[in-house]
Parts: structure tokens; sequence; C-alpha cells
């Protein structure tokens, strides 16, 4: 007898068979599936290099973990919405089973594809993946959209907990004959020539497993430390799960459920468990505000800043950033990290970013396009927001005045200078006490160290009380008209 058929479409942010209701719905609906992913650069921003190495992988070990179930992952190229189209026709599927995608580009999408399908009688069955909360779900007394974090979080948590989550299929009903598929190598995600991703395959395990090892580490180690640990670069004092969560190889509610459960094992590790809990809400937020504000990524949130007059495009200066020659080392340590594993820690994002923008004044665009292409992270919505968060035109953000201080962040936060040595080797063996402003450290110290400025190590590529007054000077040219947010 002929067996009915279904599509299963998997997404760049929810590739794995637990916890993810689409995949549940298609394995209980008794007809066969077709699991599908789209190597889509055509329906919205394609992924930049660094997410297109992490891809692969997460893709090579979903296809394992359908073989494992005797099913199959099926690869084709193209826009989603023609390729699913054509395909749910070919195999005569009476449904194709999705996640919901909240970023418009991908959200309009799925409209489209559930209006044309439904002309051919195939229906699309679109389900709750990346977040906890629905965003229609979240919202302000006036019924508004929230732009502060904390009164947005707070409502999170008043709303019905999550559900737990489900476990992957035993097995999914396998079809006839199964469709052609490129092999993964067609897509060409992994870099040749040359290929500089070397740091990153040292740096991660980019499977499904290797993001349950590293959460289990996290929550037996790290967790109950994390309020004290987290803003320091030089210990491994977070999770570290950010692109395990970007391409959903771990579900949100898996996390969310192992911080719940840990803090029931362990009252003590409950501070440390639920301030990295409300670090999940910063990526709730992201999203939130990435769905209500769908031009975020190019548009400031407060329309004040418009016009106000940022430094743009190539150049020596932004090529000295992005490649940590500024001089200035706490900001170079985090840049290499950055060009080296794919990741930086949070506290030297912000102060890379705030260096960018409101020293170099450069424009927000050009740093969230660099940690587009060099982050195994990067997320459409959390890149946009911190981006403009960190350049004061968003939700929620520090006044533009407030400059982080690169050399006393670095004093903070890595006191020994320990992150710094690990990532800028010609700084090596500065003591801790200079290591973070070399240009003031005494001749016979940089002599020491085998340092000498302007050869081994940059000059500081700015003078910083030149640039703190003309970032001033620039912010006084944005009138204060009101924007969406300064209401
Ligand atoms: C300029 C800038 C750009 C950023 N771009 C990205 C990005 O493209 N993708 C991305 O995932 N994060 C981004 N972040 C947020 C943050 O730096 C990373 O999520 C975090 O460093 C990841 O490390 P972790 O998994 O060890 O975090 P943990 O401290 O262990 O936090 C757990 C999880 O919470 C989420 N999270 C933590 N901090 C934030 C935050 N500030 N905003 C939103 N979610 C957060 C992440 O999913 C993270 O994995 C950016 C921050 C800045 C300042």
């Amino acid at each position: 007898m002929h067996n009915m058929a279904s599509l299963l479409l998997f997404d760049p942010q929810n590739l794995r068979l637990d916890d993810l209701p689409a995949v549940r719905a298609a394995a209980d609906s008794g007809v066969s599936v077709v699991p599908l992913f789209v190597m889509d650069d055509d329906t919205a921003r394609p992924l930049g290099g660094a997410a297109r190495w992490w891809l692969h992988h997460a893709l090579a070990d979903l296809a394992a973990q359908l073989t494992a179930l005797g099913s199959r992952l099926i690869l084709r190229r193209g826009a989603t919405q023609d390729v699913v189209h054509a395909l749910a026709r070919d195999i005569g599927a009476e449904s194709v089973f999705l996640t919901r995608a909240y970023d418009a580009p991908w959200a309009d999408m799925q409209s489209a594809l559930h209006s044309a399908l439904g002309e051919d009688g195939i229906k699309v069955k679109r389900y709750a993946g990346p977040y906890l909360f629905e965003p229609e779900a979240i919202k302000t007394q006036e019924g508004k959209p929230y732009t502060v974090f904390s009164p947005f979080w707070k409502n999170c948590l008043s709303q019905p907990e999550p559900p737990r989550p489900g476990d992957a299929p035993d097995a999914l009903r396998v079809p006839d004959s199964w469709p052609e598929s490129n092999d993964l190598d067609d897509f060409e995600l992994l870099p040749t020539t040359p290929d500089w991703a070397g740091g990153l395959r040292d740096s991660w395990t980019p499977t499904r497993a290797g993001g349950l090892a590293r959460m289990q580490d996290f929550l037996d180690e790290a967790a109950a430390k994390y309020k004290d640990r987290r803003d320091r670069p030089d210990m491994d004092g977070t999770s570290r799960l950010s692109p395990y969560l970007r391409f959903g190889q771990i579900g949100i509610r898996e996390v969310f459920w192992a911080g719940e459960d840990a803090i029931a094992l362990d009252g003590g590790a409950e501070k440390g468990v639920r301030k990295f809990l409300a670090e999940l809400g910063w990526r709730e937020f992201s999203a939130h505000l990435l769905y209500h504000f769908p031009d975020m990524r190019t548009a400031p949130l407060r329309e004040n800043f418009e016009n106000f007059p940022w430094e743009k495009g190539p150049s020596p200066e932004l090529e000295a950033w992005q490649k940590g020659r500024t001089g200035f080392p706490f900001v170079d340590a985090g840049l290499r990290q950055l060009w080296h594993t794919g990741w930086m820690h949070n506290r030297v994002r912000m102060v890379v970013a705030s260096f960018l923008v409101k020293e170099m004044l450069w424009h927000w665009h050009d740093g969230e396009a660099w940690f587009w292409d060099t982050l195994v992270d990067a997320d459409a919505a959390t890149n946009a927001a911190s981006w403009q968060w960190a350049a004061g035109c968003g939700a929620d953000a520090a006044p533009y005045f407030r400059i982080f201080n690169p050399m006393t962040q670095g004093e903070k936060f890595d006191p020994k200078g320990d992150y710094v040595r690990q990532w800028v080797l010609e700084l090596k063996d500065m003591p801790a006490k200079h290591i973070h402003t070399p240009w003031e450290a005494p001749e016979d110290v940089l002599k020491e160290a085998g340092v000498t400025l302007g050869d081994t190590y940059p000059k500081p590529i700015l003078d910083r009380r030149d640039a703190r007054e003309r970032a001033l000077a620039a912010f006084e040219t944005v009138k204060a008209k009101p924007g969406r947010l300064t209401k």
C-alpha cells in the first residue's frame, strides 16, 4: 500500500531531535516522514564564515542521529519556499512540519509557504521552537512590546513555566523511497583555501553530545560560582553554550530545566544558576526586540541616532580593530580570541564594541558585520540588539557618554593579565602591573619583557582623551528628537 508522506523541515536554529515539538508531531502523525534541510542563502542574510563551519558539523551530527533512527536527512539547496514546495509535490506530501521562525524574512517566508502549499492542499504545521516564551505572550500593561529588560524578564517569570523538554522519538516512519539528496560537502561550508578553522577545531566539539557534556560540566563545576565569575574572561566561568543554543543543538527548554533541576538538587547553587537563567532572559529579550522591530539590524531603535556622524567602511583603522592590533591589550586580546576560537567572552565583547563605536567613532554596523562573520554563535537577534546596546542607540542601553575604559576594565576583570597573556603573545612576559597599559611601562620593564612599542606590539591607535572629547562632541550633534523608544 502507498505510504502517506510528510516533510519535516529543519532550519539553522533548530538542529536536533530532542525537545523539538515539530519532530515529535511528525513522529506521532503516523505518516512517513522525509526529514529535510535546505541550504538557503537567498531568503535572508547568508550566514558568516564561522557559523557556516559550525553548521556543517551540526548537520553531519543531525544526519547521524537520524540514521541511528533508521531515517535520513535529505539535503537540498535554494530558496526554502521553492525547494519545499517542489519536494512536497514530488513526494505527494500531505503536510509539512516546521518550527516557527521569528526573524521577519524567515517568518514571512513561512507565511508565504503556508499560502502557496495551501493552494495545493498541503498543510503547513508550525510548532514553537527556540524560545521559552512566545513573543505575543509577553507585553506591557498597555499591550506594547517591552524595551527595558528587567520588567520584561519579570513578566516572563510570572508566565506559566515552559514545558519540560520532550525526548527524541524512538523512530520515524520511512517513506517507500527516498528523494534525491545533495552531499553535505556540496554546500561547501568548510573553509578550504585557506583553511582558517584550526582554532575552531581546537576549541569546540560542535555536536549535540559536545554541548550536553559542556552543559553538564558547567552545572557541576561553574554554575554555583557563576555570579562572581561570569565577568572574568581569565576564568572558565560561563557555560559557552551560545553556539549550541544558536543552532538549536540543545533546546532552550533543556537548558532551562537543567538549571532548575540543578537548583532543586543543590540549593547552594541557586544564586549562580538564577543569574545564569536570567542571561537566557537576555536571549529572549533580544528575540522579542527583533520580532517587534524587524529592521533592528540596520535601523537604530533610538531614531535620533539616525544621522550620527559615524565613520564607516573598510580602512586601516577598522582592520586594526578587527585583527586585534589597536595597542590596547584587553581589546586586542578579545578580538584575537574571537578570530582564533569564533567566540569571545561577554565582558570583552562589551569592551571591544564600546571601543569601536565610542572611541573610534566607527559605525556599529561594521562591528555587527564583523561579529556576524567571525562568531560561531552569530545570532540575528542578539548580535543586532547587543551592538545597538553598545552604541547607545538600542533598548535598555547605557547612556552614550558612558564609555568603557579598556584599561580599568582589564585591570578589574583580568587582574593578573592572564587573559591578555593568553591571546596577545607579544605581551606574555609583561608584569601584571603594566600589562594593560604597556605605553606607561618604564623602558627597562618593556626591555625585560622583550616589548618594543610600535615594533613588536602596536602603540595605541588613538589618544583616549581626544577620542572621548570627539565622541561627546559628535553626540551633541544628535538632535534629541523622540525616537521609537524615547517617548
Ligand atoms: C556586541 C555584542 C554582540 C553579541 N553577539 C552575540 C551573538 O551574536 N550571539 C549570541 O549568542 N550572543 C551574543 N552576545 C551576547 C553574549 O556575549 C554571549 O551570548 C555570551 O558571551 C555567550 O557565552 P556563554 O554561552 O558562555 O554565556 P553564558 O554567560 O553562559 O550565558 C548563557 C546563555 O545565555 C545567553 N546570553 C548570555 N548573555 C547574553 C546577552 N548579553 N544577550 C543575549 N543572550 C545572552 C546565550 O545564549 C548564552 O549561551 C553579544 C554580546 C555583545 C556585547
